[in-house]
């Protein structure tokens, strides 16, 4: 239902929780995030998730520090999958080490789950959801390159999706890709943000980029670059929101 994603020079959870709560007007029946956390030279994924309020969300939130910059968060309104915290996003590849949220439905879900259970993959939700992280799994085990994953796992899918990823080695990127479901991406002062409604970016920058079917964007805290599905450079249409909340 709600996407958003943060990655920069701030502090993330902060920056999600507000986003969500700006998302809360479409309705949603659970909430989570994933945040990169970075202990001893390596970084890992930090997913909280909760059913109900983004409240609540927040109050979990508490016990963890600010010094994550990069994640991203999801209200979710279920289609396939009871409203759950199994079942609610982020929803994780099985070593953990990548992160999706997905807004829209993937109609092939039940055979691309057989097929990934019969290469050895454990799903832990009942969602449709799920696939797309175990696809970036092992797309990115052949390629070590989120962005050629994420564009394999999605020729794969039939259906709609706006789709963010993280990935715990490729710290300060974020994956984003579009399918029939609103993505809105802009650069702000301060970092780089995706968000599923314009709302959740006033505030942050008034230039933004609303993502076209097919189109790929790769988020950084210095920069966002777009490409088709094939991966060559685009330049995207900028829009100029001169409105305020
Ligand atoms: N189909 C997904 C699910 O049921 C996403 C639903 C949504 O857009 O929130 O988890």
């Amino acid at each position: 239902c709600g996407i958003v994603g943060y990655t920069g020079a701030d502090a993330a959870k902060g920056i999600l929780v507000d986003g969500l709560k700006r998302l809360e007007y479409r309705g949603y029946d659970s909430s989570g995030v994933a945040l990169e956390v970075s202990e001893g030279g390596t970084t890992r994924l930090d997913v909280t998730r909760r059913v109900g309020k983004v409240a609540g969300l927040e109050s979990e939130l508490a016990n963890l520090d600010d010094a994550s910059t990069c994640g991203i968060g999801h209200t979710r309104w279920a289609t396939h999958g009871r409203p759950s915290v199994a079942n609610a996003h982020p929803h994780v590849s099985c070593d953990g080490r990548i992160a999706v949220v997905h807004n829209g439905i993937v109609e092939n879900f039940q055979e691309l789950r057989e097929e990934l259970e019969g290469r050895g993959h454990t799903f832990r939700s009942e969602t449709d959801t799920e696939v797309f992280a175990h696809l970036i799994e092992d797309a990115y085990a052949a390629s070590h390159d989120l962005m050629v994953a994420v564009r394999d796992a999605c020729s794969h899918v039939v259906g709609a999706y706006g789709l963010a990823v993280v990935c715990a080695d490729e710290p300060g990127v974020i994956a984003v890709a579009r399918k029939d479901s609103p993505i809105v991406i802009g650069m702000g002062e301060r970092g780089a943000y995706v968000a599923s409604d314009v709302i959740a970016l006033i505030g942050a920058t008034r230039d933004v980029v609303m993502l076209e079917d097919g189109q790929y964007a790769r988020l950084t805290p210095a920069g966002i670059a777009y490409t088709d599905e094939d991966g060559a450079p685009i330049e995207p249409d900028v829009t100029h929101i001169d409105w305020d909340i």
